[in-house]
């Protein structure tokens, strides 16, 4: 199967029209560059080019991300964060009112934001009572008006992993049919293979990777899709002209020649992972805390709402997972540094000690 099947799900008349051409697109630097009404001197101090429009894929960051990642440069597009890219996709694959995404409850809340802005249906099959794929309702829920189909893994807000072989499954069978999304933004808190690897053998498969987690890079908003040279091409198509400000290009390609800093980072996150997860489920008001990959913890509480507030006086911000299907008892607890962890179990214990002391 190639990939003019999978753009055949595209939009028609995206896949039809002319894209806006950009000075910046037409000619790349030269010596007088007069074509973008640019200011033709920098401001006072600035070092940075910022008097000019910046390249709208930053070449040399392209080149690093798509080494990183293991794919070609031109399979990969940067945008900002891996938000930009759910909307672009949602955008050039679903037509408004009739076409559909097909996500998998409770995961990340993006998906079917960007498809109700773009008027999209939304088709929902929920994950299992262990927050795993249920591939063959997936399957049978994927009528011809679903054009993609969002699988997260790990799992935001759940923390677990989607196997290989399953999503592997699903590209195949969906092949023609329809685009498979694997969002990867925790990917590397997990030690998991990538779905990176899929790309070449089923042109339907599209890979979120994000420099916003494991990175550090959360302010930078630099996030890239990884897919076939064409699907690229098209959702380029409909992406602004200059995505991708100098300055954040800039520190994201300095932020990754520092491979041992980020895998040491990463290292310390799990540690404190596992055990944030062990000392939480010794608490008393503490019923389950899923088992996590990534750089946060799930967690059920007997009353959650309480805990909420206990920590929120405490001055710590965690997130509440009450409007989750099957979380509505959860909290979603963000792996901070070890005094931060440290801080959260000591709020949570001393709330279960008054608790004791009461009853
Ligand atoms: C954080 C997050 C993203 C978005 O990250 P960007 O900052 O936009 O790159 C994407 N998917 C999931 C599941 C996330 O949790």
């Amino acid at each position: 199967m190639n990939v003019n099947a999978v753009l055949g799900l595209a939009r028609a008349e995206i896949r039809a029209f002319r894209p806006y051409s950009s000075a910046r697109m037409e000619t790349s630097a030269v010596g007088v560059m007069l074509n973008a009404n640019e200011m033709p001197w920098p401001n006072h101090g600035d070092t940075s080019d910022m008097n000019r429009y910046p390249e709208p894929q930053p070449s040399a960051l392209r080149t690093r991300m798509a080494r990183l990642y293991g794919v070609e440069p031109e399979q990969l597009l940067i945008g900002r964060g891996s938000d930009e890219a759910i909307d672009l996709l949602v955008r050039a694959f679903c037509r408004a009112g009739s076409e559909a995404i097909l996500i998998c409850p409770p995961t990340f809340g993006m998906y079917a934001v960007c498809a109700a802005v773009q008027g999209a249906k939304i088709v929902e099959v929920a994950l299992d009572e262990r927050f795993g794929l249920v591939p063959e309702q997936m399957l049978a829920a994927c009528n011809t008006d679903v054009k993609l189909i969002f699988i997260c893994s790990p799992n935001n807000p759940t923390g677990n992993c989607i196997p290989l072989l399953q999503i592997e499954r699903l590209a195949a069978a969906l092949l023609g049919r329809a685009v498979l999304v694997v969002d990867e933004a925790y990917i590397e808190f997990a030690a998991a293979p990538s779905a990176v690897s899929l790309i070449a053998k089923y042109p339907n498969v599209v890979v979120l990777r994000t420099l916003s987690k494991a990175w550090g890079l959360a302010g930078a908003r630099i996030g890239a899709l990884l897919a076939h040279a064409e699907i690229v091409a098209l959702l380029r198509k409909i992406m602004p002209p200059y995505p991708v400000p100098t300055l954040s290009a800039a520190v994201a390609l300095g932020a990754l020649q520092d491979r041992k800093g980020m895998s040491r980072r990463i290292g310390r996150i799990r540690r404190e992972r596992e055990r944030l997860s062990a000392a939480l489920i010794e608490i008393t008001g503490v019923r389950r805390v899923l088992p996590s990959v990534a750089n946060f913890v799930a967690v059920c509480f007997a009353d959650a709402e309480a805990a909420l507030k206990q920590l929120q006086a405490a001055g710590i911000a965690v997130r509440s997972l009450r409007h989750y299907p099957g979380l509505a008892d959860a909290l979603r607890i963000t792996i901070g540094t070890p005094e931060q962890n440290t801080a959260v179990l000591a709020v949570l214990n001393t709330d279960d000690r008054q608790q004791r002391a009461m009853s």
